[in-house]
């Protein structure tokens, strides 16, 4: 599989500008690499079941 140019189809990670498969996988490096991060939103709006305001473009 060749790693071409950004899909802008596919969720890309604003922090490191990674893209993804798919959400999930984006969620999941996120919570992987990015775990102060997503604590930190996590924490902002506690009554929210998932972080869904991952910005992509
Ligand atoms: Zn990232």
């Amino acid at each position: 599989m060749v790693l071409s140019m950004v899909d802008q189809h596919k969720p890309k990670c604003h922090l490191c500008s990674n893209v993804f498969e798919n959400l999930e996988e984006l969620r999941k490096h996120q919570d992987d690499a990015h775990k102060e991060f997503t604590e930190f939103h996590k924490d902002v709006s506690d009554h929210s079941p998932t972080p869904g305001d991952v910005t992509i473009f």
